[in-house]
């Protein structure tokens, strides 16, 4: 079975990224975050498994590919997630990908990355790094197993040292929980300072599964968040979401304060269907390919 795959939106036209292709080289994930959508279409998805034989049938897709194919890793997990640091996967990937000439977008959020700097810094790779709030407490509480975020934040900076272009992706910005405009203010302004050049937010998408995981782990904003989902909301090609006018606020707000400490930032949103996107950019951060610090 092929483990490089078309990239498959399923479909939902809110996706604006461009066509490429998807590698995950673990199935499921081991960062376990409470708002997680895999676990809607993954089964076991936080016993996180390495495929068998990834490298070698990596390399058996990448003999199709053409040079220069964009190639996402991953989607539909970390693939820097638990148990990367034991049964190390990424290195003779990359390492793959570097000798076939491909571009790599890496999403990730752990700072485990950072040890496969070496080889990132020597092909077209991209990283975008997730982080919700600077608050360790909550992070702890809906990412349990992620890395906390000041050392994403040290990522960053060691992967800019480096020249290899970064995106801060905040995503996703939780309701009641993590839209405070100035705990997000301090975190773009960091991410600034650690030399981000891109920034891509999107507001929680409910799913059954997430949405029990996340009322459970943080009860207090239960209410609430039901009045916004399930009362205000709507549902959009399979997800739930708050109501425009909370997304559209929320997201103008986020997109004036990047701009305030960044005039060249780039600007995206993920599958809002609002018109706040700057022209050539990408939520996949693919704009950045090839370019340097
Ligand atoms: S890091 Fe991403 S894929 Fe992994 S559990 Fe968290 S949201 Fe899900």
């Amino acid at each position: 079975m092929r483990v490089i795959r078309e990239f498959d939106p399923w479909s939902n036209p809110l996706c604006t990224c461009p066509p490429k292709y998807t590698l995950n080289p673990i199935t499921g994930c081991g960062h376990k975050c409470a708002y997680c959508y895999i676990t809607s279409y993954i089964k076991d998805a936080f016993n996180p498994r390495i495929k068998r034989d990834v490298v070698y049938n990596t390399e058996r897709d990448l003999r199709r590919l053409p040079r220069g194919a964009v190639i996402a890793i991953s989607y539909s997990s970390d693939p820097y997630s638990p148990p990367e640091d034991k049964e190390v996967v990424m290195r003779p990937i990359l390492r793959l990908m570097k000798n076939y000439g491909m571009n790599v977008l890496i999403a990730t959020k752990s700072n485990l990355v950072t040890r496969d700097i070496d080889i990132l810094k020597n092909m077209n790779a991209v990283v975008s790094i997730s982080i919700t709030t600077l608050d360790e407490e909550i992070a702890g509480l809906i990412e349990p197993n992620a890395p906390p975020p000041e050392k994403r934040l040290e990522a960053i900076k060691h992967l800019v040292q480096n020249g290899i272009p970064v995106s801060l992706r905040i995503d996703p910005i939780i309701p009641f929980l993590t839209d405070d405009m100035e705990d997000i203010e301090r975190l773009i302004k960091k991410g600034v300072e650690q030399g981000v050049r891109h920034l891509v937010v999107s507001i929680y998408k409910a799913k059954p599964d997430n949405y029990r995981r996340l009322i459970q782990t943080c009860p207090w904003i239960k209410d609430e968040l039901h009045t916004l989902y399930y009362g205000r909301g709507k549902i959009l090609y399979g997800y739930r979401y708050p109501p425009e006018d909370y997304r559209r606020m929320v997201l103008t707000r986020v997109k004036a304060i990047a701009k305030k400490y960044s005039a060249n930032i780039g600007f995206n949103v993920c599958r809002e269907g609002l018109d706040l996107d700057e022209p050539s950019v990408y939520c996949d951060a693919s704009h950045l390919l090839g370019s340097t610090r």
